[in-house]
């Protein structure tokens, strides 16, 4: 879409005027900072009605790298509340007022951002002289998606591929990117179509690592907000850390006292040790005194990226943001990360990463080897034996674990093969009876259907089920896997048991804490066998319909989970021949006539 300019009207004209005449004669045009406390207004603000740089001097740098014409991406990544739309607005502005260029203001919906838009940017336009003689005349020039200005479109919209398709633009100004659905970035950049003089602006809290914004923010030259100290003149960053308490605060049965945690906050300089009480007129003057400075980064040209974390927020006490860390490091403890991933992205502004939830699980090994039991020599106490098999594209990961009738067991080996005729090879030297050979049938369903029907072997699903009930004449009982359920094949009869995500894999995670029974592993384990284990870990799931959050077993990025899925099987397997048995203390009853 091209830029039709429309005819401007004599006011127009004169405002049109003066800015060319501005360029040609200063040469310059002048300066981001200097303009926006000249002509910006928030008629929407009870704060502050006008832009003063000493108000949030963590926006000035960048605002003025926004305004600089050197750098193609400007990116800032702050807590919630520190001025994202201040920032948004006055760069707008800014565009509209001195630097015109086709423009684009994308939020994470057309709703949101059109939202914004209505209540707080257009009446801010209207009532700035210096934009307001520029808005069109006409009702159809100004709507909620675009303002077609005289001398520049600007187009407002969601982060979607209507938005982000075919207009092409000098400016992008990115909202709240953290929220943008993946390629959206990319679809922005489509938008400046390579031209020399682009600049895009992304601005919000943080996300996940690897998000829209956070990828983004990684190709920049990344700078921290810090305060220079009055004492020594050392510049620190705001961390968590060198925010001091009384650990007094908490009492002998270790409880915190919060009304004493929250008023013993200080801030330490961690230079010349210096203490500054948590008042605000210290909070505002450590502020005051702060810059950017680069941090290390990997930055590509011509970006650069900001980080400010809430500490630097003068109106918010130290002691607020000390007591709801230290909540959520205790539900963190209990098992409950969200506060603690709510504190790193809404206050300290960084990226939450997966790996902050994996489980804590150390894999240490018994004094035993693969070797001892290679040719299909029996454990002390054995009953059963089970090989578990994960089918992939091109091989196939297996487990095989020797069962004692207590429930405990030992893992005899566990490693890949590449042929399907390999598998019945590991059945045969591990002695395995072949309805104790299990393949998940989760990947390339019908090959493995048909494969464990010509050898005799069980198919296996993971569910998302809690519970099967079974009937055992007129009994019923409750139990975390399917009854055996038959699948006709070309003549042949496969059986495939499904099990359930959620309870086994909970057990699994239990016989890894030891508090069941000896869940025992050699001491030449398969590498790669611990990294498996750890490949899964429970997370709160939020239902945007029923607004409940429930726990549930997500596998983690990049994390391969073969062996993790082999050993759910054997605890499956393990379950369904009666020889592992859940605690009574356990949430769930098993094997519980249920009427
Ligand atoms: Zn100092």
């Amino acid at each position: 879409m091209s830029c039709v300019l429309k005819r401007p009207n004599r006011a127009q004209r004169r405002a049109l005027l003066r800015h060319v005449e501005a360029l040609a004669t200063g040469g310059v045009k002048e300066e981001i900072l200097d303009w926006a406390e000249k002509h910006v207004m928030f008629p929407h603000s009870d704060r502050s009605p006008v832009f003063r740089r000493d108000l949030a001097p963590w926006l000035n740098e960048p605002l003025r790298a926004f305004g600089a014409g050197k750098w193609r991406v400007v990116s800032m990544m702050g807590p919630v509340g520190f001025g994202k739309s201040t920032m948004i607005e006055v760069a707008a502005s800014y565009i509209v007022g001195v630097d015109s260029g086709g423009t684009l203001i994308v939020g994470q919906s057309d709703d949101d951002v059109r939202a914004w838009a209505d209540s707080r940017f257009m009446p801010m336009l209207r009532a700035m002289p210096a934009t307001s003689v520029l808005m069109p005349r006409k009702r159809s020039e100004v709507r909620a998606a675009s303002i077609l200005f005289p001398h520049m479109p600007l187009y407002i919209g969601g982060a979607n591929l209507n938005t982000l398709q075919s207009k092409s633009m000098r400016y992008v100004l990115l909202d709240e990117v953290w929220l943008f659905k993946a390629g959206m970035v990319r679809e922005a950049f489509g938008r400046t179509h390579d031209r020399g003089n682009s600049v895009i602006f992304a601005v919000g809290q943080a996300g996940i690592i690897e998000d829209e914004h956070d990828t983004l923010h990684e190709t920049t030259l990344k700078h921290e907000y810090g305060w220079t100290c009055p004492e020594c003149d050392a510049w620190n960053t705001y961390d968590d850390e060198h925010l001091k308490y009384d650990l007094g605060a908490r009492s002998e049965e270790n409880q915190w006292n919060w009304t004493r945690l929250y008023n013993s906050a200080r801030m330490r300089c961690p230079k010349c040790e210096t203490e500054f009480a948590d008042t605000q007129d210290n909070r505002r003057k450590l502020s005051a005194s702060g810059s950017y400075q680069p941090v290390k980064s990997n930055p590509e040209p011509h970006r650069i990226g900001f980080h400010c974390h809430a500490l630097a927020i003068w109106w918010v006490p130290w002691g607020k943001l000390l007591v709801e860390r230290m909540r959520a490091v205790e539900a963190n403890q209990a098992g409950n990360s969200i506060p603690l991933r709510i504190y790193e992205q809404k206050r300290k502004a960084k990226p939450w990463s997966d790996d902050d939830e994996s489980p804590a699980i150390v894999v240490q090994a018994s004094g035993y080897s693969v070797e001892q039991y290679r040719n299909g020599e029996k454990i002390d106490g054995e009953v059963l034996r089970a090989l578990t098999v994960d089918k992939q594209k091109d091989h196939y990961w297996f487990v095989v674990r020797a069962h004692r009738a207590d429930g405990s067991s030992m893992l005899l080996n566990a490693g890949t093969v590449r042929e399907w005729s390999q598998i019945i090879e590991l059945q045969k030297q591990y002695q395995t009876p072949p309805l104790c050979t299990m393949i998940d049938a989760g990947y390339d369903t019908s090959s493995v259907y048909a494969f464990c029907a010509k050898n005799g072997y069980l198919a296996m699903m993971g569910d998302q089920r809690k519970e099967w009930v079974h009937r055992q004449g007129r009994q019923q009982f409750r139990h975390f896997y399917s009854p055996m359920n038959r699948v006709q094949l070309s003549g042949m009869r496969a059986s495939v048991v499904y099990w359930s995500n959620d309870r086994i894999k909970d057990i699994l995670a239990k016989l890894w804490t030891g508090v069941l029974v000896p869940f025992e592993i050699p001491r030449d384990v398969v590498g790669v066998y611990a990294a498996h284990m750890t490949s899964e870990r429970k997370r709160e799931v939020f239902n945007r319909t029923t607004g409940e959050i429930t726990r549930r077993w997500e596998q983690i990025k990049h994390r391969d989970n073969h062996l993790w899925d082999c050993e759910c099987m054997q605890v499956a397997w393990s379950l369904m021949m009666r020889l592992l048995r859940v605690e009574e203390n356990d949430s769930i009853q098993v094997d519980t006539p249920s009427e």
